[in-house]
């Protein structure tokens, strides 16, 4: 039941990861996409995360908190801003989840230093990472600062709570199914004859009650994704934000409507390649998809919205703060302020792919998402 997709020629002799993956699929059978990926990326051993600082223009892929300090100053005025709303609640947890190298976290505190050292007192600021490496690396960038670090969403303070977060969603693991005759299996990663890694249509498949619509036109070898993780995270999120007040901003890139296709990719040096080519050596990635997250808040009790991240950042005020912060520089280091900006923000960048969503009680949606005077 082979979909013929992504062989690998030459996957034999990859990577220290790629022959434990094959012992224990030949001992065990083949595994899901999802414990394929949750492998590659957070194994104890191997996994990217677990092994590797991968971010910034020296690693395999650059996020947007490490292409411009402007990105973090601007979430950092959604906080401010979203902290004067509720009242200015004191305590507040203030939270980052996934925070990579600790550079979103750096920018937005030398923000609230300079706008609003107050707010920094009443906060009781919060990591949660999942890689201890990443944790490390964050302590050291920001040793000294009043952080607390947490292993996830449950560990938090029972208090109003601000959460950001960037590029988490796409690195939890996700699942796909492939359109094989009238049924939908669930893809698999095995071994091909000759030992390599390779796709196959495994034994479970997906009540047809779950696809989206257009099901009955796809092809054969068509894939559909869902992320049971990445929903169980929205709605711990919400779940919190509704027992205690608050609400989360997260960016990431991926798809408002539900659709099919296959997303998965991986990433090395800035290069896109065979996710099966190097597992736990590249960043594995699949888009999210935003309209499941929402339903996922919806079960918790509380509503989702949605921009794309180029509107977020221009009605946060992206281009007075870089005309501001280009003032001061001389003509190349301005212009680089200026392609940063443009990076972020057009759609040929990051601006449309991207989105920004933010998680909140209903009816209560923080600016941007709703201008005031535009609420129910
Ligand atoms: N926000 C950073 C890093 C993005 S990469 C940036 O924009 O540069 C994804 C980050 O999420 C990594 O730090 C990874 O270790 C973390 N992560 C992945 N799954 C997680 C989980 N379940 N809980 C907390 N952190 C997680």
């Amino acid at each position: 039941m082979d979909d013929g997709k992504r062989k690998t020629p030459g996957c034999a002799v990859t990577t220290p990861l790629a022959c434990r993956l094959k012992r224990q699929i030949q001992l065990a059978g083949p595994i899901t996409v999802a414990d394929y990926m949750a492998a590659c990326l957070f194994d104890p051993d191997y996994g990217y995360y677990t092994t590797r600082q991968p971010f910034g223009s020296d690693g395999d892929f650059i996020t947007a908190p490490e292409i411009s300090q402007i990105f973090g100053e601007l979430v950092a005025i959604w906080v401010i801003h979203l902290w004067m709303e509720r009242g200015e609640p004191a305590p507040f947890c203030l939270a980052e989840i996934g925070p990579g190298r600790g550079t979103l976290m750096s920018d937005m505190l030398r923000i609230f230093r300079s706008l609003r050292p107050d707010m920094l007192q009443a906060a009781s600021i919060h990591m949660i990472e999942a890689s201890p490496k990443l944790a490390t690396v964050q302590k050291d960038r920001l040793a000294g600062e009043p952080i607390r670090w947490a292993g996830e969403i449950s560990q938090l303070p029972e208090q109003p709570l601000i959460l950001v977060g960037n590029e988490l969603f796409d690195a939890i693991p996700a699942r796909q199914y492939v359109r094989t005759g009238s049924a939908w299996h669930e893809r698999m990663v095995g071994l091909d004859q000759e030992g390599n890694l390779c796709f196959l249509a495994g034994p479970g498949s997906l009540d047809p009650a779950l696809l989206p619509p257009g099901k009955a036109e796809k092809a054969e070898g068509a894939i559909f994704e869902i992320a049971p993780a990445r929903e169980a995270m929205a709605q711990s999120i919400a779940a919190h934000v509704m027992r205690c007040g608050g609400a989360a901003l997260l960016f990431d890139y991926g798809h408002l409507m539900p659709g099919y296709g296959d997303t998965l990719q991986a990433v090395r040096e800035h290069r896109h390649e065979d996710p099966l080519a190097s597992p736990g050596h590249a960043d594995l990635t699949s888009h999210v998809d935003f309209h499941a997250l929402a339903k996922a808040c919806a079960v918790a009790g509380a509503e989702a919205a949605f921009l794309e991240q180029g509107e977020f950042l221009r009605m946060m005020g992206l281009r007075e703060r870089v005309n501001r912060l280009a003032a001061g520089l001389p003509l190349s280091r301005a212009q680089a302020v200026r392609e940063a900006a443009m990076r972020l923000a057009s759609p040929e960048g990051m601006g449309v792919l991207f989105k920004a969503m933010s998680i909140h009680p209903p009816g209560l949606e923080p600016y941007p998402f709703a201008m005031p005077g535009e609420r129910n």
